[in-house]
């Protein structure tokens, strides 16, 4: 039989981002995915700050820069109305992401997710991991070793068998393994059905010139939604309807062309469009809904993206924090697979990341809410900003106690444990690089000008266990441009933190501190390596990686 150290279900943006992460630590996973291809439908329009930092650390800044831009790039307002033609009742900007200036290396980009998808398929392919689109997972048995999985080429309708020491399971909301495991869901609010009618439109007469991103409309139904596709002419109406009957079988061609007729308020002229070519399908439905899974790991299976959450849309934030799984697992995984960290590491997925999806679920339903009732974003307590770089991540991988999902405002973020580490420029020896960048390779020991006996007793430990990690001083290893990694870090003396392979700090040293008891008693227990124990064990995983 095949075997695969991790076997990622779905190739949507969650299990290519997981790929793409994985094998950027030296880790092939497998993707299977049961399309063809990847997205057709713009779905998240949107990558945040903190998917980006993401992002460029894993080298795909430049071709995503590159990629398409939304047509939302361009248009930014807002409406509630009965229908285009009707007195607008509200009129509002969307929440702009606020002042970045000195909080990050990276900014957010407008790129619909069917462009994004495509970029994250090429740039997994190029760092090894092997990808199968048209293949489903039709069901899987697992043990204390690993996971069996039987595939499906759909093209030839061949079945195989594949063992995996683990499987990500990041095949959507309505996850087929999530299902098959029996693991429920933590709901709030009710669920929508929604269906998608594409259509080419000229609508600028009907918009006196604004550039709306977004109508919240009366007609054909109270609640339907208007939003732009990828061009100046194209728009999606997204109509709520009755799940009970397939949207394929109630909303025809003549019903798609009634509802949006009544949308618009007017007889303008219209194109149905098909988001899948040579299919006869028009519609495609989706769920509006906001949830999250009681469980993220089930033995050998961790759950991703939106087999794990599903968030209201108006927070732009579903996709983004699917994204950010991704991160937090993918470190997790490259190092339990490689034999450097113990299984219960793993652990941590869980405990760091559902708590945070709990509290973005919650803001995301509110934001729907308040939109929807004409509010705008004005309501909302917490900025976007904050909830992008603020979310805490507490579990036995950060060694101080604390909340996950509690967040802190993204301009007080200073690098304490269990937060992302605070942005601050310094000159390394190839130029200048962010905080952030540090732990690109692994783990990063960060200490204040005075903490060389910090460096070399995390060299010592790292080399010792074979862990990846770098590890410098300011001014001296990297050059601290002004003090203002000091100062913000609030690193002094002989100071120093310890900063995870995903920028999260996990450990600052206290007063008193041996360097050479308290760094291996630290890595030993974030990486739960009591649970290590055979030789054999580390050799077996030495070759399932590059
Ligand atoms: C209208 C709308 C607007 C949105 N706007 C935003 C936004 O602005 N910002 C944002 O961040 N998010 C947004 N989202 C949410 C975002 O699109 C999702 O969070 C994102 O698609 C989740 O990615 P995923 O990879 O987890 O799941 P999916 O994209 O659903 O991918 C799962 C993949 O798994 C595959 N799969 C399922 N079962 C199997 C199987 N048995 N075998 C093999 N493959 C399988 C599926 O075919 C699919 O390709 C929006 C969603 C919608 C519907």
């Amino acid at each position: 039989m095949t075997e695969t150290p991790v076997l990622i279900c779905g190739g949507g943006l969650v299990g290519l981002s997981t790929a793409v992460l994985l094998a950027g630590r030296g880790v092939r996973p497998l993707v299977v995915e049961r399309h063809p291809g990847t997205s057709l439908l713009p779905k998240g329009r949107g990558l945040n700050v903190r998917s980006m930092e993401i992002y460029g650390a894993a080298g795909l800044a430049g071709a995503l820069a590159a990629a398409p831009q939304s047509v939302l790039t361009r248009c930014t307002e807002v409406i509630r109305a009965r229908d285009l033609c009707a007195p607008v009742e509200s009129r509002s900007a969307r929440q702009a992401p606020g002042n970045l200036a000195g909080l990050s290396p990276a900014k957010p980009l407008m790129v619909d997710q069917n462009v994004v998808e495509p970029v994250l398929r090429e740039r997994a392919r190029q760092l090894g991991a092997q990808l199968e689109f048209g293949t489903e997972l039709l069901g899987l048995d697992q043990d204390a070793s690993g996971v069996t999985a039987r595939l499906l080429d759909r093209d030839s309708g061949r079945e195989r068998e594949l063992r995996a020491r683990y499987l990500v399971a990041a095949d959507g909301h309505r996850s087929p393994v999530r299902e098959a495991l029996g693991i429920g869901v933590d709901r709030i609010g009710r669920s929508r059905q929604f269906v998608n009618i594409p259509f080419r439109a000229d609508l600028s007469g009907l918009l006196a010139g604004h550039r709306t991103a977004l109508a919240y409309l009366g007609r054909p139904v109270p609640d339907t939604m208007l939003t732009r596709l990828d061009n100046e002419e194209t728009w999606v109406l997204m109509v709520p309807f009755d799940g009970a009957t397939a949207a394929e079988e109630v909303f025809t061609r003549e019903r798609c062309a009634h509802s949006v007729r009544a949308a618009l308020g007017a007889d303008v002229d219209v194109e149905l469009l098909s988001l899948n070519p040579g299919e006869p399908t028009l519609v495609q439905s989706w769920e509006l809904s906001s949830w999250v899974a009681r469980r993220y790991r089930a033995g050998r299976v961790l759950l991703a993206g939106d087999a794990a959450h599903v968030m209201a849309p108006a927070g732009g934030l579903g996709g983004n924090t699917g994204v950010q799984d991704a991160h937090n697992v993918a470190w997790k995984l490259s190092l339990v697979v490689r034999g450097l960290a113990g299984d219960a590491l793993l652990d941590s997925y869980e405990l760091e990341r559902r708590p945070v999806a709990l509290v973005t679920r919650d803001y995301c339903a509110q934001r729907q809410e308040s939109r929807t009732s004409g509010d705008g974003d004005r309501s909302m307590a917490v900025d976007p900003l904050s909830m992008s770089l603020g979310y805490h991540q507490f579990s036995a991988a950060v060694r101080a106690p604390g909340t996950s999902g509690a967040i802190t405002p993204a301009s007080e973020l200073w690098g304490a444990p269990g937060t992302r580490v605070a942005h601050a420029v310094l000159r390394g020896r190839d130029g200048e690089i962010s905080t952030l960048d540090l732990c690109a390779g692994g783990f990063c020991l960060l200490a204040a000008a005075d903490g060389e006996k910090w460096v070399r007793a995390a060299r010592a430990a790292a080399e010792e266990r074979g862990l990846p990690l770098s590890a410098g001083r300011l001014d001296k290893e990297w050059e601290d441009i002004g003090g203002v990694a000091a100062a913000t870090l609030r690193l002094s003396g002989e100071q120093a933190l310890l900063l995870r392979p995903d920028g999260y700090v996990c450990w600052r040293s206290e007063e008193g501190d041996d360097p050479g008891r308290a760094l291996p008693e630290v890595l030993d227990t974030v990486l739960a390596r009591e649970g290590l124990v055979t030789a054999s064990h580390n050799e077996r995983s030495a070759s399932d990686v590059r």
